[in-house]
């Protein structure tokens, strides 16, 4: 294996919770449509799928069935790292939240580590209470934390949790900029982001629609792993709709490339973050 510091996890989040097939028809919404698509991001050269689910409605859901078949029909094709969801969907229980991993055992879930006023119009409630029971059932279930930080608050929350066992070093990071009631997709917040996290951390950013390609070349300078795919930007360029999650992976490989880096293949990106491989005892 060739050497890891030059690698660059790509992460492709092909669905979301938000985006509808009357925004692009392109968004895979099924668990057929994501199983197919996150199978031709693998083959273009991602490295971990984060998977959200949608309701027959298309609706955000924690639905476990749909996790159920998304991720056999994923298994079954590719060896690409699942991370998925707890938040997909507003209002549910603890325990809704968190069946999917704790009985599909994921390499990695979603930690979204504090609350916010999501897009102005309801609360994207991760209370004290539910980030503990979160963090512990993870460690639990050998499931690495992806932590979400919307906010530079949900870092220290993280050093907290750290402090108090609640999750496990080293941690592993998310910048997630330009979501409306989180901080804005700009070069200077994501500097003073990854000022603020442990020196044997890892990190990656992402930024949300029009921060797209401004924060995927920050997030590259600065020695990051990157986000690319639908839930977080539907546009290949201002107009022009992505026809699909594997346009944004070719992409950033070419980006990549330039740059003198490789995306690391799912096996890198299991050493890089320390993962336990489930997929090799299922
Ligand atoms: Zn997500």
């Amino acid at each position: 294996m060739s050497d890891l510091s030059n690698k660059v996890i790509l992460t492709v989040a092909p669905t979301g919770a938000w985006p509808q097939k009357s925004d692009t028809p392109y968004i895979p919404i099924t668990p057929e449509e994501i199983a197919d698509d996150v199978y031709k991001c693998w083959e273009a050269g991602a490295s971990v799928a984060h998977i959200h689910v949608r309701d027959d409605e298309g609706k955000a859901s924690m639905d476990f069935e749909k996790f159920e078949k998304t991720v056999k029909l994923i298994r079954e094709r590719c060896d690409i790292v699942l991370n998925l969801t707890t938040s997909g969907g507003l209002g549910l229980t603890d325990e809704i939240r968190m069946k999917p991993f704790v009985e599909l055992r994921p390499e990695m879930a979603s930690y979204d580590c504090g609350s916010m006023n999501w897009l102005h119009t309801s609360v994207f409630e991760n209370s004290p209470r539910f980030l503990e029971k979160l963090g512990l059932k993870m460690q639990e279930c050998d499931v690495k934390p992806e932590i979400e930080v919307f906010d530079a608050g949900m870092v220290y929350n993280a050093l907290y949790y750290l402090k108090k066992g609640v999750l496990k070093p080293p941690l592993h990071f998310q910048f997630v900029l330009g979501a409306a009631g989180g901080m804005t997709a700009t070069v200077e917040n994501l500097v003073f982001l990854k000022s603020l996290i442990p020196e044997d951390a890892t990190w990656g950013a992402l930024g949300i629609g029009k921060g797209h390609l401004p924060i995927l070349y920050t997030t590259l300078a600065l020695g990051g792993h990157v986000r690319v795919g639908m839930e977080d930007n539907i546009f290949y360029a201002p107009k022009q709709l992505a026809k699909s999650n594997a346009e944004f992976v070719e992409r950033t490989k070419r980006i990549v490339a330039e740059m003198g880096k490789e995306i690391a293949t799912p096996d890198e990106a299991r050493k890089i973050l320390y993962l336990k491989n489930h997929n090799k005892k299922l």
